[in-house]
């Protein structure tokens, strides 16, 4: 493991040392049906970016592009060609020979230097920033490594962005979840596993946040667990920090927790259950005390012997 580690820090040196890919250049210059099209579906109604009147009035004098659809103009479509220079191919290529084949996305920083005009026809290039790792995450045991991507226009930088990823080796099957509280569950699987089926421990895994660990720690006793809203009274599904009916943030405590919005109030299904048939056990519908059901699907995807809906 030491070896390969070093292998790993080596092979990141040597791409480091490669500096900055060849330039990949801007399919179009930026223009302003993009633009029209990025504002509308951000929401964004800054008329400097769309009002050609309003801009040649403004500071700018003249229309310009929001800054955070920089990456917008590079990028490189769906029938990409790969690019052997491309210092974020070379390091995944190093990672996933060495086992670390999944990957999340963590973070990144951007710097605008200045605005960007309509005609400017802008290029990226990419240089492999930083690697750290190896960590043990809850993911999985994993590097971090960030890249250096820089926009130009012409031969001046316009805008740069640090984009760091993890890669991780992913739990092999029956390895479990390392980051709940509670202990495994002897949960059989939902359908036989079919011999083209892909290993459990080559897909990623659903991310627990501390948003949505009460609701894993549920299914591992085998326990669907449904938030309801303090401000409103609303169920909702899948779990989330805020309440998509009135915008509320209370409400979210994990179930059993003391004045939380949780309290565990029980719904016994698993008996409803019984009486429906076997053919639904183990799939209780979720209902509230009056009876109703609770709207959105919310128990559609549920494999559970009882339902806890929150008060
Ligand atoms: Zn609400």
């Amino acid at each position: 493991m030491r070896k390969t580690a070093a292998l790993i820090r080596a092979e990141a040196e040597r791409i480091m040392a490669l500096g900055e890919s060849s330039p990949r250049i801007a399919r179009d210059p930026v223009n302003l049906p993009i633009i029209e099209n990025w504002v509308e579906a951000i929401g964004d109604t800054n008329p400097v970016y769309t009002d050609a009147g309003f801009a040649a009035a403004s500071a700018h004098g003249g229309l310009v592009a929001p800054p955070a659809m920089t990456q917008v103009w590079t990028m490189a479509g769906q029938r990409r060609s790969s690019d052997a220079s491309d210092p974020t191919s070379q390091m995944v290529a190093v990672l996933e020979e060495a086992g670390y084949t999944s990957v999340v996305a963590t973070n990144s920083d951007h710097v605008f230097r200045r605005y960007v005009r309509l005609g400017e026809r802008l290029s990226l290039r990419v240089s492999l920033a930083d690697l750290i790792g190896p960590k043990q995450t809850a993911l999985g045991e994993g590097w971090f490594f960030t890249t250096r991507n820089t926009w130009y226009s012409g031969g001046e930088i316009v805008a740069t962005m640090d984009f760091r990823i993890l890669k991780f080796r992913p739990p092999a099957a029956g390895e479990g979840r390392r980051a709940s509280t509670v202990p495994q569950a002897k949960v059989p699987p939902a359908t036989p596993r079919s011999a083209t089926a892909p290993d459990a421990g080559a897909v990623i895994r659903p991310v627990v946040s501390p948003d949505t660990r009460f609701f894993w720690d549920g299914m591992l006793v085998r326990e669907l667990r449904i938030q309801r809203c303090c401000e409103c009274g609303t169920l909702r599904h899948p779990p989330g920090p805020m309440c998509p009916e009135c915008g509320g943030f209370r409400g979210v405590d994990p179930p059993g927790r003391q004045g939380g919005g949780f309290s565990a109030c029980a719904r016994q299904a698993a008996a409803d259950c019984d009486r429906a048939g076997r053919a639904r056990r183990g799939r209780p519908r979720a209902r509230r005390d009056d009876g109703s059901q609770p709207g959105r699907g919310q128990d559609r995807h549920a494999s559970a012997d009882r339902v806890l809906a929150g008060r």
